[in-house]
């Protein structure tokens, strides 16, 4: 596999890429979308085979990490075809973040189509908080999913979790209790102030990733973990348990000095920074140059110089990022 291509102005090099597969989902998380959403249609949507297309470049060029996001990733038809493809480009890292929901029909096979690692949001194991915090889901298809992602044999599976004041920030030492029953890590994440939301004011529900590992800390030691996740989450461990517990903090502690990330929206626009709009439309150059990739290439190196040095989040109610979680690729 090639050194990666991938370098910015600030002598980041860029081998993580995140792909958006759609934007829709079974879910409607109060922090992710509002509750009536407006889809897009699908001739604004990258087909599989441009997907594909994006992804096989990224990875000519030195990407070794691959995730595929969405809204729901794998409520997209045929998104197996997508992982199978994906899966044979020989990444040394190929992930999905995933509601979990249809994991209990699909895990066996994502596995065998050539996916690595999965990452499960789960936000409460109250069956009534989490169908308030998720609108429309249901708990025990959640859990159905986490046990059969442990059956199909992942290299590694995380649960994401974002916590919220006075909605699951009192479930936390519970929500680590069943990480540690599972034998799988988890992941405590801010709320990012990503579209306009009209469910909960964010400053009040914000939960900063120092109240949560405080609350944990009284009932586990938490050791800092010595390896480097090369992501964003900075990892702990617990004596006596293989669980990791990991802290994604985008407000109070930034992680933008060692970025190797971006993001592709279903869309086709290669998001240089998640706190920002900088981005360039793939979809166009994809659509006007059907059969070569060397144009694309060369757009995706180009585009590094665009890759902000940081974001600027706060928690005063002002937007500036107006899309959703759901159109930026979790
Ligand atoms: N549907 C999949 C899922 O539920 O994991 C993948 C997409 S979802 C957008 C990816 C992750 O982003 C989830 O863990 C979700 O909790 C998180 N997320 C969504 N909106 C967020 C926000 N405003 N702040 C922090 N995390 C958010």
């Amino acid at each position: 596999m090639p050194e990666s291509r991938l370098t910015d102005r600030f002598g980041r090099t860029v081998n993580y890429v995140r792909l958006s597969v759609t934007d829709r989902c079974d879910f409607r998380c109060v922090y992710c979308m509002a509750e009536d959403m407006t889809f897009l249609p699908r001739q604004q949507v990258l087909t599989l085979e441009e997907i594909a297309r994006v992804a096989r470049t990224f990875s000519d060029l030195g990407t070794e990490k691959i995730r595929l996001t969405g809204g729901e990733p794998l409520v997209r038809k045929d998104i197996l075809e997508l992982v199978k493809e994906i899966g044979s480009y020989g990444l040394r890292d190929f992930a999905m973040t995933t509601n979990g929901s249809q994991l209990p029909t699909m895990a066996e096979d994502l596995r065998r189509a050539g996916l690595h690692r999965l990452n499960i949001s789960l936000d409460s194991l109250d069956e009534d908080k989490f169908r308030r915090i998720t609108r429309t889901g249901r708990l025990s298809q959640v859990m159905d999913g986490i046990d059969a992602a442990r059956e199909a044999g992942f290299r590694g599976i995380k649960l994401n979790t974002v916590v919220l004041k006075g909605r699951n920030d009192e479930e936390v030492p519970e929500l680590v209790d069943f990480a540690r029953r599972k034998g799988v890590d988890i992941t405590f994440i801010e709320e990012m102030p990503l579209g306009q939301i009209t469910e909960h004011d964010r400053g009040e529900a914000f939960c900063s990733s120092d109240e949560v590992r405080d609350v944990i800390r009284q009932h586990h030691d938490l050791v800092p973990a010595t390896e480097d996740s090369g992501g964003p989450a900075r990892y702990y461990r617990m004596p006596g348990s293989k669980t990791r517990v990991g802290f994604i903090s985008p407000h109070s502690h930034n992680f933008c000095a060692t970025c190797n990330r971006v993001r592709v929206t279903v869309e086709g626009r290669l998001l240089l920074c998640l706190g920002n709009e900088h981005s360039v439309d793939l979809r166009r150059v994809l659509r006007g140059n059907p059969v070569s990739d060397d144009k694309l290439q060369q757009t995706i190196i180009d585009a590094m110089d665009l890759k902000p040095e940081k974001h600027h989040f706060d928690l005063n109610g002002d937007v500036q990022i107006l899309r959703f979680m759901n159109m930026t690729g979790g």
